[in-house]
């Protein structure tokens, strides 16, 4: 580079003496360099915002004047900037606090040319030399810094692929590689203890005869990676290891790392040169240290998902070989276990149905509703009418933390054997019937044919009330029959007001007639209930004749209707003769009357309560009764609200 083109180095000269000044100006000149001149630090500082001088003269007057404090800034900035100190008395106390503040030199009167000469340049080339070696340096630390970037740029990929990767052989395989690579060894192999021989065989290798690898079987009691895995240490070994450690192995030098799987040794990552004469670093075995760690993830990794596919699968089969149905949902209902019986049963088909939200399927209504509104359903079962004409009971339960089971029983035998009992019951009560309608008719023809005796006449009405009393059972018979079989039980949304009002109606004349008051206090606009009118209807008239028949006459009758979070609530309370204690657990059974009734006049077949518990149930409800005897009895039911 010639001295045109370089440009010129500048020399600063902080000096106050004119003729000093003119001097140090021609010799610098002469030595090829710009001087600037300044004559106070204000001045001079100005030289330090664009293009910094190499060098700076000071006279010691200026320097000393706000206590060399101008200087030991500039210097903290650029500590490689030579100071020269131009002293005229060579005053001892000043030179050693300059001295102190790292002035590199001083110049004294008389000046001369050499003097200026052999201290500028000693000090330009000093701070040269400096230069390059804090360039130097710096260019090694960051060629370092760049290879331990590399390093954790190849750790983290490779930490990514053993999180990401299910293929332990690819992970494996590239865990080598990079061993290799980054400690520039010439082989790398992985290997694993055979559990079955308990031998180390090779899982993963790099450079090494595919012969060799897949015929390598090492005992480990007596190898070098034996003691490895026994003693669970790593182990170093080059031309320099004191101690000669006997290996199959012709090699200059070697690294293994145990494979450590909590507190159990599974093998051994190993890199080697034969050739080489190079050494492992600290570094490198920092390296296989971590690699080894990510092999043992990637290979309990793979362990675990096979287990967990294993189990997987044995549980499909297991699950899939149950002759009842099962369905899973997750919380948002979307399928998550679903058999083969439960497929064919809810109509649910197609592929990857894992996931696939149940409402897409076209399952039963009732089913439907049930999953939806599960917290309010809790512990209900729904019966479903499956194609091919079988029929189940679907029951639902809540798994926490993952959703919902519903298990579909076959229950097709049962529901025959219940219609052949029904059927039974109800052809008899057909039977019975006609010869009871035949005996009331021919009672009142006895009194039409001709007079009877008061006797007769007591004799012919108790005739009358026994017959009465045995067509209300046979009817209440028919009714239970009928529910019992699944008859009338299409349902609809319906508004549960409307029908209360009509039962009052129909009711209103048996009303009158005991002089009963009616407090009504039903809610017009509530929501709707998804069920049969024909029951509906029928479980009003049960509860209100009974609230009529077990009173006194001029008495009050309140019927009430809430809504209360997302259900209806019907209160029919009376101010009748009450139910004692003792009787309330049974009062909902078949054929049962409490003992405060039996004996009396009241007619009754113990079987209208029945049918009322019956139909509460199929509509997914809850009834009870709170009595008190001589006071009077409150029925509550309670029936969820439909959407
Ligand atoms: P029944 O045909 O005898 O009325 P139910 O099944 O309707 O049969 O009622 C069963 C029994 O419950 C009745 O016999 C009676 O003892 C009692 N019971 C029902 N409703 C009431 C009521 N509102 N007040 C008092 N007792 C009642």
């Amino acid at each position: 580079m010639t001295t045109e083109n370089k440009p010129l180095q500048k020399i600063l000269v902080i000096n106050a003496e004119i003729q000093s000044n003119r001097l140090l100006d021609q010799i610098i000149q002469s030595m090829g360099f710009t001087v600037l001149v300044s004559e106070s630090i204000e001045n001079a500082q100005q030289y330090f915002t664009i293009n910094i001088p190499s060098l700076v003269i000071i006279n010691e007057n200026i320097a000393a004047q706000n206590n060399f404090n101008w200087i030991k800034s500039i210097r903290q900035k650029y500590p490689l900037l030579p100071f020269i100190l131009y002293t005229i008395n060579e005053n001892h106390q000043t030179l050693k606090q300059a001295l102190r503040l790292g002035i590199n030199d001083y110049l004294s009167t008389p000046l001369t040319r050499d003097d200026i000469q052999n201290s500028i340049q000693a000090n330009l080339s000093r701070s040269q030399t400096l230069r390059n070696h804090v360039l130097f340096e710096s260019r090694r630390a960051t060629q370092q810094l760049q290879a331990r970037v590399n390093d954790l740029e190849t750790l983290t990929d490779l930490a990514r692929m053993v999180t990401s990767s299910l293929d332990v052989d690819i992970v494996l395989r590239m865990i080598v590689e990079s061993a290799v690579e980054l400690t520039g060894a010439e082989e790398g192999s992985l290997m694993l203890i055979d559990e079955k021989t308990g031998e180390l065989y090779m899982r993963a290798s790099r450079n090494f005869n595919e012969d060799f690898v897949s015929t390598f079987r090492l005992p480990v009691n007596d190898s070098l990676i034996g003691s490895v895995v026994q003693n669970g240490k790593v182990v170093i070994f080059d031309d320099n290891t004191p101690q000669k450690i006997k290996t199959s192995y012709l090699v200059h030098s070697l690294v293994y790392i145990p494979l450590k799987l909590k507190e159990q040794i599974i093998g051994v990552l190993g890199v080697d040169n034969r050739n080489k004469r190079m050494v492992f670093s600290q570094r490198d075995i920092g390296l296989l240290t971590t690699m080894a760690e990510y092999a043992v993830i990637a290979i309990e990794n793979s362990r675990i998902f096979s287990e967990m596919v294993v189990e997987r699968k044995k549980l499909e089969t297991i699950i899939n070989q149950i002759e009842d149905g099962v369905l899973v949902l997750d919380n948002d209902f979307r399928i998550l276990i679903i058999n083969e019986i439960a497929k064919t049963v809810l109509r649910v088909s197609g592929e990857h149905l894992v996931g696939s939200p149940i409402q897409m399927y076209p399952i039963d209504t009732e089913l439907l509703e049930i999953i939806k509104k599960f917290e309010t359903y809790l512990g209900k079962s729904a019966e479903i009418n499956a194609d091919d004409e079988r029929i189940f009971s679907a029951h639902l339960s809540k798994i926490t933390n993952i959703g919902y089971a519903i298990t579909l029983h076959d229950i097709t035998s049962l529901k025959k054997l219940d219609r052949i009992k029904s059927d039974f019951v109800s052809t008899v009560s057909h039977d019975l019937r006609s010869p009871l309608t035949a005996i009331l008719g021919y009672v009142d023809l006895v009194e039409r044919a001709g007079p009877v005796q008061e006797l007769q006449k007591n004799f012919l009405d108790r005739i009358q009330f026994s017959v009465h009393n045995i067509t209300t059972l046979v009817d209440d018979l028919l009714n239970l029959g009928r529910i019992e079989a699944g008859f009338d039980t299409r349902k609809e949304p319906l508004d549960l007001s409307v029908f209360i009002h009509q039962a009052i109606d129909e009711l209103n004349p048996k009303f009158l007639q005991a002089n009963m008051r009616l407090k009504i206090n039903v809610l017009d606009s509530s929501g709707l209930i998804f069920a049969s009118p024909i029951q509906i209807r029928q479980l009003l008239n049960n509860l209100l004749t009974n609230a009529i028949k077990y009173s006194n006459p001029d008495t009050h009758i309140s019927i009430e209707l809430k809504e209360k979070e997302n259900q209806l609530i019907l209160q029919i309370a009376d101010q009748g003769f009450g139910i004692p204690a003792v009787d309330l657990p049974y009062i909902f059974d078949k054929f049962y009357r409490s003992g405060n009734v039996i004996g009396t006049e009241i007619p009754g077949s113990g079987l209208g309560l029945a049918i009322v518990k019956s139909i509460v149930e199929s509509h997914h409800g809850r009834i009870w009764v709170d009595s008190t005897i001589g006071q009077g009895s409150t029925f509550t039911i309670v029936f969820p609200i439909s959407e």
